[in-house]
């Protein structure tokens, strides 16, 4: 395959604004920040945007990885990313919110979950707070099942199944979303201690876990309507979730 040629005005613009984080024998490219001004409840918000790529080619060479892309697909896959807030690296305290990915609830605006409303009030949070970072996380959706098994889980719902039945009954584990490259990310951007916004105890204990330094959680209420009681009710019962706010986390 012809490989296309980068001329150097445009790798002089992009070199510093990538990162190399390294991880055994992979590499997780960070591009950013730039600027986004995001609409959050009809006002404008500027946050700092970074995006990562997962990729097996571990090099400090960022002009081959850029050549590279042109021919790589990368929308046939999926990326995630991250929007920051403040002085994310410097503050002495940060809200965090790892937000997995929902096409329904995010992107439509579905009642059938609460996702939807959990990134709007994670990204209101964080920006009352002063200093913060979301990551959304694009392989994690339906809980990392998919989103053509999630539509398929979904039809067992409307069957009666539960949601940790419905996902068990294809096949799948209940919960197989894996935080690490995000905690990479979050570690290069800061190293000082974060609050995270979460019900979900399998979050605190990834970040625990990863060594990142968890100064508390801030629980997140969600939008209860008739739609989505049975599926919270289930991540509190089945899926371990802090009761005490009778709501949860995402999918
Ligand atoms: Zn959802």
């Amino acid at each position: 395959m012809e490989q296309m040629k980068l001329e150097s005005k445009v790798f002089s613009i992009l070199k510093d604004k990538i990162q190399l984080i390294r991880s055994d024998d992979r590499a997780i490219y960070l591009v950013g920040p730039i600027q986004l001004p995001v609409n959050l409840y009809g006002e404008t918000v500027i946050f700092q945007w970074y995006c990562w790529l997962n990729y097996d080619e571990v090099t400090e060479d960022y002009e081959k990885i850029i050549e590279k892309l042109s021919s790589s697909n990368l929308a046939e896959y999926q990326q995630s990313s991250v929007l920051v807030y403040g002085d994310f690296k410097e503050a002495d305290d940060a809200l965090i919110r790892m937000h997995s990915i929902c096409h329904t609830g995010d992107i439509f605006g579905s009642k059938r979950c609460d996702c939807g409303f959990q990134l709007k009030e994670s990204m209101k949070k964080i920006k009352e707070h002063g200093t913060g970072a979301l990551f959304y996380l694009a392989n994690h959706e339906g809980r990392g099942i998919g989103l053509f098994s999630k539509a398929m889980a979904y039809v067992l719902q409307e069957n009666g199944y539960d949601t940790v039945e419905a996902n068990e009954s294809l096949g799948f584990v209940n919960d197989s979303r894996d935080y690490s490259d995000a905690i990479e990310v979050l570690k290069t951007l800061r190293t000082k201690p974060v609050t995270l916004i979460t019900n979900n105890p399998k979050k605190l204990e990834a970040l625990d876990n990863s060594g990142t330094l968890v100064s508390g959680r801030t629980p997140l209420w969600g939008d209860v309507s008739e739609y989505n009681q049975k599926y919270l009710q289930t991540k509190v019962v089945k899926s371990g979730h802090m009761q005490e706010e009778r709501t949860c986390d995402n999918d």
